[in-house]
């Protein structure tokens, strides 16, 4: 049976929700560039408010799909990282995704935001088998994709994993 994607979304945005003061906004993407072609993202807000932007690739259609569930969860994986005070945290998810100036700045910094990718798509996976997602090749997908793409516009190809 296809896994309820609507449900599983409304029942984590309302565990975010509930849990702390953050609001969750679902965004039609007309063109696919609008939003710069990204699939999501964390904003913080005057401590402890923050906002959780989801970018929906299909304006008319009502089914929240995989691909939102998985971004939403990812995007609470970088507010649970903001939530614990790491302030450097704050500063990259807040930070315009834009390569040149990503590529200026110094090495530890694009380290550290590369970390932050990576430790945001961990604290995605128990948030999600609380949830009774199932699909893990297809989240594994995305992250393997978003990571070797957050390498190359950082410029860390080569960096060792974790
Ligand atoms: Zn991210």
């Amino acid at each position: 049976m296809d896994a309820d994607y609507g449900k599983m979304f409304a029942a984590i945005e309302n565990e975010v929700c509930a849990a702390g003061k953050t609001q969750v906004r679902l965004l039609a993407r007309i063109c696919p560039q609008d939003y710069n072609g990204i699939s999501g993202a964390f904003v913080p807000l005057k401590r402890p408010w923050s906002r959780i932007d989801v970018y929906r690739d299909f304006p008319n259609n009502d089914n929240r799909s995989v691909y939102e569930v998985i971004t939403l969860a990812h995007e609470c994986g970088h507010r649970e990282a903001w939530l614990q005070e790491d302030e450097d945290e704050a500063v990259r998810s807040g930070a315009a995704h834009d390569s040149a100036a990503w590529l200026a700045m110094a090495i530890t910094e694009r380290t550290a935001m590369l970390r932050a990718e990576e430790r945001a798509w961990r604290a995605a996976r128990p948030l999600l088998e609380r949830h009774s997602f199932a699909d893990w090749s297809e989240f594994e997908r995305r992250k393997r994709d978003d990571i070797s793409t957050y390498r190359s516009r950082l410029g860390v190809e080569n960096l060792a994993p974790p």
